[in-house]
């Protein structure tokens, strides 16, 4: 054993190896030491166990697979097979081509973020998108936060502070990450005032509810559930009118807003931002990432005079958006200015994916994947909108149905695999929807499940 030990190099030996070299170029200096020693280490220890010292290119590997595992981001991209196109955990709306080269032009030199070109002088971050926004919505001026839960934050705080704000019972919701209406209502110290009941609210009840302390008559969408049988919910015109005739705002918290007609698609009507304005709520809110298919964001259309005291706020600069995301946010934006959304906005292209394609591509993949051994068969199904849109409302699709003893384990090593691959499980079967599936992801999602499928014990049955 002691012979053993001492044949083990030193580290400034194996330096000298190139293959030490390959991982010195690739780390530095310092963090190829590391693994170099974690690798000594480790071979020091199989050493006293009995084994033989291994030889030096088994130890450059060993050091290797460290610093692999070291540098490697926690932050990677995945390939979404699930169908669910809006998938929160998964980053939301993945970005156009367009969108992707604006955000990367903004973030590789210096921009006018801040800056009056005109002027020569300090300008403001606040007007980038904001004539896009205004343009394609009606509204009057726009604010983009860093999110819409900021963006509701804020303007209950800047707007309703110490005072009350009246909601239906029916829209104190709660969305995925602990975004829930009255928690942010308190966070405000603006007073939430609930009316009506679970499944109905009228016009009567805001009426009702109206006192010398109201600021405001607030609408949440749904997003995630939907109210369906003896239900009632008073339209936003209804409110706004009431409104007025009492010298209250009228908040309209959209959730995902959209700027195209989601019945088109052959989906439920999703409330567009457009229809919000047109109904005349003062301040308008919505995501960025979710329908709209941009970076995220929150964006704010109103009044222009609330939008000034909204940007005049300190709570502003604690929201405030990076120059990458008005960039991108502009350029997404742009897509709907020239009526190319649904050809260039992956949103829109997936939602518009015809059945057909997504047919014919679900069996060039099963083709591919029983050529290789495995039982797939090509499936009718269904993908998902999701992000808090369209609660209950799919789109019909076709999958690869793959058949496996554990299907639980096969999603497993394909989450585990590089780069992970995310699939879904239906009637014990792993399910693979090609809608939220690049084009330029196929071949590496087909290798993906080949190597799953090889890998341990998954057999195929
Ligand atoms: C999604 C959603 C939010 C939060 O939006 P983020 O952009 O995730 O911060 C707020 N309200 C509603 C109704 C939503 O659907």
């Amino acid at each position: 054993m002691r012979d053993e030990l001492r044949k083990l190099p030193s580290v400034d030996r194996l330096l000298q190896e190139p293959a030490v070299h390959n991982l010195v170029q690739t780390y530095g200096h310092e963090l190829t030491v590391e693994g170099l020693r974690h690798a000594l280490d480790a071979a020091r220890h199989q050493i006293r166990g009995g084994a033989p010292c291994p030889p030096i290119d088994e130890i450059a590997a060993r050091a290797g697979a460290y610093l692999s595992v070291l540098a490697r981001p926690t932050l990677r991209p995945v390939i979404n097979a699930s169908g669910v196109i809006i998938h929160t955990n998964l980053g939301r709306a993945p970005l156009s081509a367009e969108t992707r080269a604006a955000m990367t032009a903004a973030a590789q030199g210096y921009t006018n973020l801040e800056y009056d070109l005109d002027a020569g002088r300090r300008g403001s971050r606040y007007v980038h998108a904001e004539q896009l926004l205004c343009r394609l919505t009606g509204a009057e001026a726009a604010l983009v936060v860093n999110n819409n839960a900021g963006a509701v934050l804020l303007t209950l705080t800047a707007l309703a502070h110490g005072q009350e704000v009246i909601i239906s019972r029916s829209q104190l919701i709660e969305i995925g990450g602990g975004f829930r209406i009255p928690d942010v209502m308190r966070q405000s110290g603006a007073r939430l005032v609930e009316v009506g009941t679970t499944n109905r609210t009228h016009l009567r009840d805001y009426r009702a509810a109206i006192g010398p302390e109201t600021a405001a008559l607030m609408r949440a969408h749904h997003s995630n559930f939907r109210l369906i049988g003896f239900t009632a919910e008073v339209p936003l015109n209804e409110l706004v009118t009431l409104a007025r005739e009492q010298g209250l705002l009228v908040f309209d918290d959209l959730g995902s807003g959209t700027l195209l007609d989601t019945a088109a698609f052959g989906l439920a009507h999703e409330p567009t931002i457009q229809e919000s304005v047109a109904a005349g709520a003062d301040v308008v809110s919505c995501s960025g990432d979710k329908l709209l298919g941009g970076p995220q964001a929150g964006i704010i259309l109103g009044r222009a005079e609330l939008i000034a005291r909204l940007r005049q706020h300190p709570l502003t600069r604690a929201l405030r958006v990076d120059k990458t995301t008005l960039a991108g946010l502009q350029a997404t934006l742009l897509h709907y200015l020239k009526g190319e959304a649904v050809d260039k906005v992956p949103v829109w292209q997936m939602i518009a994916a015809p059945p057909d394609a997504l047919k014919q591509r679900a069996e060039r993949w099963a083709q591919e994947l029983c050529q290789a051994g495995a039982r797939a068969t090509v499936t009718e199904g269904r993908s998902t909108v999701g992000g808090g849109s369209l609660p209950g409302e799919t789109l019909p699709t076709w999958l690869v149905a793959l058949e496996v003893d554990s299907p639980d384990a096969l999603a497993a090593r394909l989450r585990a695999g590089d780069p992970p691959v995310i699939s879904r499980i239906e009637n014990d079967r792993l399910c693979l929807d090609p809608r939220t599936v690049f084009k330029r992801e196929e071949e590496v999602l087909l290798q993906a499940v080949q190597a799953a499928l090889r890998s341990g014990q998954v057999t195929v049955t």
